[in-house]
């Protein structure tokens, strides 16, 4: 072995730890060996084919470098910016690059093609090698996610960078597809409601506030003992003591207060959008949250039936980064502009862990700990925005109405205290529910037991319809009894007697 070969050699070695690099893995030494090896074995048998390869790679590190070191890991969230962003996205995007990391990814190609160039100087290993090399990566690759011991699929156990950043890829295009035909989908298939209009609408705009996460024994409007809900407590309006959400996580929770549920399970033709459309409402969905993550879809798919849908994040929620609320009210002045009667739907990231990203590190109100302490201003973040959104509705000269509820409550985890998405206790299922109107005169409390499964019977009672298939027959805004008995969806989908659940008192005061 000549002098320059050791030399070709250690370049192939940093090239193939750049390609992981350029993936966002910076340390493994391990994985970029496993490049290395690759290159060789492939080499050995076909020279054409390693360079197509080492090009290949070059060019996707060189074009990846900047933009994972500015966004992260290849995601759902990058691809449907690359499929669906605008041009004016795609170039603040562009901007937001930082030069260093494109001058990296420019030299990582420029060391790729300059390998190729003198791909004759590359080792060239024996059969026997190539055989052991081979049985060595293959190992390195598929024996750490057999020895992981958890629930996810194999194939979501595997690190090699490469095949990560590939099935993250995919992954992220079928996910996107498959949001994508549900929406064509629920286009073509027509809503079974065909509600009557009891009465003469007393509302022109019915504002529905979508809150994420927030449990209401921390309102004191629900009497906890902090100032964090001043817009809510001085407000007229009825409010559910008793509303029990049908689940504990954000879609679960959702879908089955959304939907009409049939035998067949779910039926998204037969939304409350669908609902309120056949009653003559013009449509709008606003939303903080993501459009074609994993966890957002169903309520994209949602969304989308409105007659005007924005989405804040093309991908999922983002819920590590800080992107407040309140950036949500320009595009619900514009749906509160429009003239003709209207329901403006708007879903918030709320009060969603991780409580301090929420709230951007800054709370007045101080509680035990700052965890707590930032949940409540994130209540009260909200109780804000709810106040905003009415003057600008009343600023409209409209007679609305607010539905203002929350998806569902969370528990402390016994182990450490933090408040999560659990089924474990009666809290996780004990989200607010009011309604306001403008010409709300007194504060009532309901203590009636509500359910979240009774939802679109609730809703169509507040937008003013009869519809049959919904027989409701029951007055919800009442103390009127319509169940004795709530059940809510369990961590198995399974419907569960609330009242066999332990209750997680407020800590953090
Ligand atoms: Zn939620």
């Amino acid at each position: 072995m000549q002098k320059n070969d050791k030399a070709i050699i250690a370049l192939l070695i940093v090239w193939a730890f750049l390609v992981n690099a350029a993936l966002g893995v910076y340390y493994n030494i391990g994985y970029a060996i496993t490049n290395f090896f690759i290159i060789l074995i492939v080499f050995r048998y076909s020279k054409l084919l390693a360079s197509a390869l080492v090009i290949i790679y070059s060019v996707i590190a060189c074009l990846l470098f900047p933009v994972v070191a500015n966004f992260g890991k290849p995601n759902i969230n990058m691809v449907s910016s690359l499929l669906y962003a605008n041009n004016e996205e795609i170039f603040s995007t562009i901007k937001s690059l930082h030069l260093i990391w494109i001058l990296i990814g420019i030299a990582t190609l420029v060391l790729g093609l300059f390998l190729v160039k003198f791909r004759s100087r590359w080792p060239v290993i024996r059969h026997k090698t190539a055989l052991l090399l081979l049985v060595i990566t293959a190992a390195g690759i598929l024996i750490p996610p057999y020895l992981e011991d958890n629930e996810r699929g194999f194939a979501d156990d595997v690190k090699y960078p490469p095949f990560i950043a590939l099935k993250k890829t995919w992954d992220a295009f079928a996910a996107i597809d498959k949001t994508n035909k549900m929406i064509a989908q629920g286009e073509i298939s027509k809503s079974d409601f065909s509600p009557r209009l009891i009465n003469n609408p007393r509302y022109h705009t019915f504002i529905m506030v979508i809150d994420e996460s927030v449990r209401r024994d921390y309102m004191q409007v629900y009497g906890a003992p902090v100032d964090d809900t001043p817009f809510l407590s001085r407000s007229a309006g009825t409010f559910f003591n008793n509303y029990v959400s049908a689940g504990f996580s954000t879609v679960p929770s959702l879908t089955h207060s959304l939907l009409r549920v049939g035998s067949g399970g779910l039926q998204y033709h037969n939304s409350v959008i669908r609902l309120a459309q056949a009653a003559g409402l013009e449509t709008s969905w606003i939303s903080n949250q993501g459009f074609y993550g994993y966890y957002d879809a169903p309520l994209a798919v949602i969304g989308k039936q409105a007659d005007r849908a924005y989405f804040a994040k093309l991908g999922n929620a983002e819920l590590k980064k800080y992107t407040p609320d309140s950036l949500l009210m320009p595009e619900i002045m514009k749906s509160l502009a429009a003239k003709k009667p209207k329901l403006v739907i708007i879903h918030l990231v709320g009060s969603h862990p991780d409580f301090c990203t929420r709230v951007n590190d800054r709370y007045d109100i101080k509680l035990k700990d700052i965890p707590h302490s930032c949940y409540v201003q994130s209540i009260r973040n909200t109780d804000r925005l709810l106040s905003d959104i009415t003057a600008a509705a009343s600023h409209a000269g409209d007679k609305w109405s607010m539905l203002y509820f929350g998806d569902h409550g969370l528990s402390h985890s016994p182990a450490t205290g933090e408040l999560l998405h659990r089924d474990g206790a009666k809290e996780n299922y004990m989200p607010p529910f009011a309604v306001i109107d403008y010409d709300s005169r007194e504060k009532k409390h309901i203590a009636a037991l509500r359910s979240g499964f009774d939802f679109q019977r609730i809703f169509a009672q507040w937008i003013g319809v009869v519809e049959p298939l919904l027989n409701a027959g029951c007055d919800y805004f009442s103390e009127q009894a319509c169940l004795n008995k709530a059940r809510v969806l369990d961590g198995n989908m399974q419907l569960m007697d609330f009242s066999s659940l332990p209750s997680d008192p407020p800590r953090g005061w």
